[in-house]
């Protein structure tokens, strides 16, 4: 577009005179006042003060004609909101043509507004949010307005329009026009595209300081409807912040407190409010290049383009950098963001006790998840390569709406017929060997295993158990049993318990890759102890994805030896499927499968709901009915409830669906096969594991002697969040990175990931 400036209309004052006095019946005293493409003019009656808007040929009549509907259309929808009100004519219209010379523009009286100019307000104005109620209020005013002559419109001012500026960018100070050209290309590929994605209206299009008038600390009136567009609606808070800019030293403040106002009114949607910071940057720097353009044609420059589009680069400037803060000020003012990160962790505290178990030293405030992606209230967005209940991945619409589908619909419990407890139950046994034929829900993987220990009790009539030696399998009391990792100090003492040697071929006593069977031995000793003990042996537990271990690679054959000496002693054998299921482990749909054993219990818990809670056993018919015999019938309140259910079933469609499985697979072995590369530059990395997208990294401080890197792991983890990659550590001596994203983790995700390690390795 070029930028055709026009100067105002020049009709002489005493010929206006007399176009009042025969038009409108007015006499009076008037005055001009300053405008950019109107001639404004002030005129004194005693019978009230009015505004005569002389319009340039060039914008013809139907331009004031939608100004002069639209001022109507506002009177009728919110009459208090005190904008102008038109006057009409002796003959009724709302707009008149006045002749002079020869030339034909076209007018229109407004009333007067009373009030101090924001912008020169004698106290300087502060209530940014009555500010962003009052746009608010006008923009809800406006939504049902339509007027083709505001449809069709081409304003220079237009912020969509603003990449059409790039022609005038060099007209800008030499240091901005790299910075200009770069900023309105991004505009025009980035933004522009999804902006018009966005809810689109007749736009005031320019509240800023200049055309709001205050009084007693409020906004008494909203005037010049000059630079109305159809636009999305967002830009009426981008205008007010653009220039409020230049009024207000707290920036945060001023965004906080105009988006709030607006949202009182008009409810923004994120997406709106997201992209508030960069619009306000695009529209300061169109004032710029409007004001350079203007200033280079020799076009004179009016008090209201000099006092906002000057000082715009350098508000540009205040604004780079703060980006994420500002972001996350205009979040918090629609509610998405309640609390900052420190107000939160006081309150956290003092609520929830005051040693929590937060990750990093900085805790991370989070606000919103999707895919592999979870965002903060400092405005970023991180890599999530750790958590693995967000199985196909944050807040995915399918789950979430199955949830919410069923919430409106039903969710009761398992003493009624449910369908979604049946299909589920049908589902989950469809994936296991057909001797797990019973499901039982309950809520989580603790209670999944604690029932399931209760059951084994029953069959064996023993009590005895088996577990890793640095296993964990919950926190009720029995799962607490079961979980050596829960006494990090050394405290863990439960006699009718006893620990397995984790088959660890890196650091173990034994590290031949064919000690299956060695290992496995050591089970002999534990059941011998345990019968000794007169525990005997009810169940061994098994997570065989050795999760808290350190993600091992437990040699072939361990498993099933373990199995195999657990059922020669009359004992059940428990696969803890909370980490290793669905599909995780990429080659089989269960942990357990890839060891080619079929386990007497299976329990399930953290992914199978995407988050919303789910546990269940699977295990043979006959166990439940000998534990129901004794025991009375089993029930739990929410155990496959109709919500829970749903959600589940929506976890194996999407898994099904989008080949997650699989993707595990893929995935995880090209993400190894990274970070055996990075092993041959980073001394520091001794061993690269796991299967899928279970993948452990053992970090040591000596290839020979095996020393655990253990504060370095610590390090690392905190390097990992400042690049944007959340990821933990596990294993006994806490030196093991557990990468464990949800499974919609790609190749290209596994390279950030192995990329930003190399790179916090070098800082190391
Ligand atoms: N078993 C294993 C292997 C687990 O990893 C966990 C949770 N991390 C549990 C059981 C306990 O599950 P929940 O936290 O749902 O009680």
């Amino acid at each position: 577009m070029t930028i055709v400036f026009h100067q105002p209309p020049q009709v002489p004052l005493p010929h206006i005179e007399a176009f009042l006095q025969t038009d409108f019946g007015l006499k009076g005293r008037i005055m001009p006042l300053a405008a950019e493409r109107d001639q404004n003019l002030r005129v004194e009656t005693g019978s009230g003060n009015f505004l005569f808007k002389i319009a340039p040929m060039s914008e013809g009549f139907s331009a004031l004609a939608a100004q002069a509907h639209a001022l109507q259309h506002i009177a009728m929808i919110d009459p208090e909101l005190p904008v102008p009100r038109v006057t009409p004519n002796r003959l009724g219209d709302p707009v008149s043509t006045l002749e002079h010379n020869g030339s034909t523009y076209p007018v229109v009286l407004l009333s007067w507004l009373d009030g101090d100019v924001l912008a020169d307000a004698p106290t300087p104005f502060r209530n940014w949010r009555h500010l962003g109620q009052m746009v608010g209020r006008l923009n809800r005013a406006l939504r049902g307005f339509v007027h083709p002559a505001i449809a069709e419109r081409e304003l220079v001012w237009d912020v969509m329009r603003a990449d059409s500026l790039l022609p005038h960018v060099e007209t800008l100070p030499p240091e901005w026009i790299g910075r200009a050209g770069d900023m309105l290309n991004d505009f025009r590929e980035r933004q522009k595209p999804a902006l018009r994605h966005q809810r689109a209206q007749i736009i005031h299009g320019d509240a800023h300081p200049r055309n709001c008038l205050v009084r007693d600390g409020k906004v008494s009136g909203i005037i010049d409807f000059g630079d109305m567009v159809h636009g999305p609606l967002v830009l009426d808070v981008v205008a007010m912040l653009s220039d409020g800019l230049h009024e207000e030293a707290d920036t945060g403040k001023l965004f906080h407190d105009i988006a709030h106002g607006f949202n009182d009114v008009v409810a923004l949607e994120e997406a709106e409010v997201d992209c508030i910071v960069d619009l306000v940057k695009i529209r300061l720097l169109a004032a710029a290049v409007i004001a350079h353009a203007q200033k280079s044609q020799g076009v004179a420059v009016t008090e209201t383009i000099a006092g906002y589009s000057m000082p715009a680069l350098s508000a540009i400037d205040r604004l780079t950098g703060r980006e994420p803060h500002l972001r996350s000020e205009c979040r918090r003012a629609i509610g998405l963001i309640t609390f900052s990160a420190n107000d939160i962790m006081e309150r956290r505290t003092s609520a929830m006790g005051p040693k929590p178990l937060l990750f990093y030293a900085r805790p991370l405030h989070m606000l919103k998840g999707q895919g592999v992606w979870l965002e903060a209230d400092d405005g970023r967005r991180y890599l999530d390569c750790y958590n693995n209940v967000a199985h196909v991945g944050h807040a995915h619409p399918r789950v979430a709406e199955a949830v919410a589908r069923q919430l409106r619909l039903l969710n009761t419990n398992t003493r009624y017929l449910t369908d979604q407890s049946v299909a589920y139950a049908e589902a989950l046994k469809a994936t296991l060997d057909p001797s797990l034929d019973t499901v039982i829900f309950v809520n989580s993987g603790s209670e999944a295993n604690d029932v399931a220990w209760r059951m084994a009790n029953v069959w064996t009539g023993k009590r005895g158990a088996l577990c890793m030696d640095f296993a964990y399998h919950g926190v009720t009391t029995a799962a607490d049993a079961l979980s050596p990792s829960n006494y990090p100090s050394g405290k863990w003492r439960f006699q009718h318990v006893r620990q397995l040697e984790a088959p660890d071929t890196y650091r173990g006593p034994i590290r031949e890759r064919d000690s299956g069977e060695t290992y496995a031995q050591f089970a002999d000793q534990a059941i011998k102890a345990l019968e000794l003990g007169d525990h005997g042996l009810s169940i061994a537990i098994m997570d065989s994805a050795f999760m808290t271990n350190g993600i091992l690679d437990a040699p072939a054959g361990y498993v099933a030896g373990v199995l195999r000496r657990v059922h020669v002693a009359g004992g059940l054998f428990i696969a803890d499927e909370v980490q290793s299921g669905f599909g995780r482990m990429g080659s089989h749909m269960w942990g357990h499968q890839r060891h080619g054993i079929v386990p007497d219990v299976v329990t399930i818990g953290k992914p199978a709901g995407n988050g919303y809670p789910i546990g269940a056993i699977i295990t043979r018919a006959e166990i439940l009915e000998r534990f129901v015999a004794e025991t009375g019938p089993f029930f739990s309140t929410f155990g496959g409830g109709n919500a829970a259910c749903a959600a589940g079933l929506a976890v194996l469609d999407v898994m099904q669906e989008e080949g997650l499985q699989d993707n595990a697979k893929v995935a995880g072995e090209y993400f190894r096969n990274l970070l055996r590369n990075l092993s041959q530059t980073y001394e520091i990395i001794g061993d690269v594991r796991g299967a899928g997208l279970a993948v452990g990294v053992e970090l040591v401080r000596n290839r020979h002697t095996l020393e655990p890197a253990r504060e370095e792991t610590k390090r690392i983890l905190d390097l990992m969040r400042e690049e944007g990659v959340l990821i933990g550590a596990d294993g006994k001596h806490g030196n093991v990175l557990k990468l464990r994203p949800p499974l919609v983790f790609n190749t290209e995700n596994a390279e950030q990931v192995a990329a930003t390690l190399g790179k916090v390795l070098d800082k190391l």
